[in-house]
């Protein structure tokens, strides 16, 4: 067996702040067997220990449930709206290695015809566990409210239109995003809710009465709140208010610094609540690249200092499109925001998998769940990835870590 893998066979991970739905454990320790989770508990390790037990020392380090990304488009220089398998393939590989052990891969607005086409190839990439499954952002979108959707492919919302599009998803789409406003929402939202798809609330120029009756109907999460909606007003608390104020909507939200002051991160936290907060990337090709220009979808972006823009008019900034963050990036700048780190990792792992309707099988440091996991330094620097029991390759910290302290422990 090579130092820190389990194939198979048992792995302690000991001295950590071990973060559990019950708290955080510090010390605490983590028995991974074969691709599971064998047991959690405080202080130093399990009484009865196999003798020969390899053990991880991560002292000085958080451990985290691997993280859950509900709305990523791409990253490290490709993505899932456009190229190739193997570039999604990639585009996933570079998200795995920033702790996300579970993603939906999003697709953006576009022509029909594409939009099957990218729904079956990612299809494929579901059915080999790349991928959790699919995300659709678009195409029943408000152009009020586009960001960086593009208008000229936003179609009315269809019963008929998202039926082929769950069809070329090959049972694999989850999410719908969609602007309740639109004549025809109610029949799509209530369709997807039949077929066991989650309507996400976006792009939207909805009052806060058309989006809590959009609620009624069956939608049950937020697309990063505030971004790409009607901005809160006092007496007019638009799509923002309306998803806050019910308990049955779990909202997202893209804390990397840019697109959400810390305070509205704070607020939005606060207002949610662990059980509701859903921490998301909404990464696009230039996350992890330098500077440059990149495409989402049919759009050209350009990015600068970190922050991706629409290609603008001369002399205008374009709107704010997509982010270059990773979900190691949001939970840092989460927890820098101020958010309780319990609720962060509730934020970016337990939510999510639980909206994903995977509670049972990973999102938690809990016996039983997938041995999904991620450790962090004291400044909430990645060391490690684990996923299904296996530390993922390319982090030199892995070989650091696993110096185990020794068999005769
Ligand atoms: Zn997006």
């Amino acid at each position: 067996m090579r130092p820190g893998q389990a194939p198979g066979g048992s792995l302690l991970l000991a001295g950590g702040r071990v973060v559990t739905p019950e708290g955080v454990l510090s010390p605490g320790w983590i028995l991974v067997t074969g691709d599971v989770i064998g047991a959690v508990g405080p202080g130093d390790g399990p009484d009865q220990a196999a003798p020969r037990l390899p053990v991880i020392d991560l002292r000085g380090q958080w451990v985290l449930p691997g993280f859950v990304d509900l709305h990523v488009h791409g990253g490290g220089g490709t993505s899932f709206t456009e190229g190739t398998a193997d570039d999604a393939r990639h585009a996933a590989a570079f998200h795995r290695a920033h702790g996300s052990t579970t993603m939906l891969a999003s697709l953006v607005t576009a022509p029909l015809g594409e939009l099957e086409a990218r729904a079956a190839l990612l299809a494929g990439l579901a059915e080999e566990g790349v991928i959790a499954g699919l995300h659709l952002e678009g195409p029943f979108l408000s152009a009020a409210r586009c960001g960086a959707q593009d208008p000229r492919h936003m179609l009315a919302p269809d019963v008929g239109v998202f039926e082929r599009l769950r069809a070329a998803a090959g049972g694999h789409l989850r999410v719908i995003t969609l602007a309740p406003e639109l004549p025809g929402a109610a029949e799509v939202i209530r369709a997807a809710v039949r077929a066991g798809v989650t309507v996400a609330v976006g792009h939207t120029d909805a009052s806060a009465e058309v989006t809590s009756a959009a609620v009624d109907a069956g939608a049950t999460h937020a697309t990063h709140l505030f971004n790409g909606m009607r901005p809160w007003h006092h007496r007019e608390p638009g799509p923002a208010g309306a998803l806050l104020d019910r308990d049955e909507v779990t909202c997202e939200i893209i804390a990397d610094g840019v697109h959400l002051h810390d305070m509205t991160v704070r607020l939005a936290a606060r207002a949610a609540g662990p059980g509701r907060l859903v921490l998301v990337t909404d990464a696009m090709a230039a996350a992890g690249m330098p500077d440059g220009s990149y495409w989402l979808g049919s759009r050209q972006v350009d990015v600068a200092g970190g922050v991706a823009r629409l290609a603008g008019e001369a002399g205008s900034p374009g709107a704010i499109a997509g982010s270059t963050a990773t979900m190691e990036g949001v939970v840092r700048h989460a927890v820098a925001a101020g958010v309780p780190v319990p609720e962060v990792a509730a934020a970016a792992s337990t939510t999510p998998a639980r909206v994903l309707g995977l509670g049972d099988r990973t999102g938690a440091l809990r016996p039983g769940l997938a041995a999904d996991l991620v450790v962090c330094d004291d400044e909430f620097g990645l060391s490690a990835v684990m996923r299904h029991g296996q530390w993922l390759s390319g982090f030199p910290a892995v070989a650091r870590l696993s110096r185990a302290r020794g068999p005769s422990r």
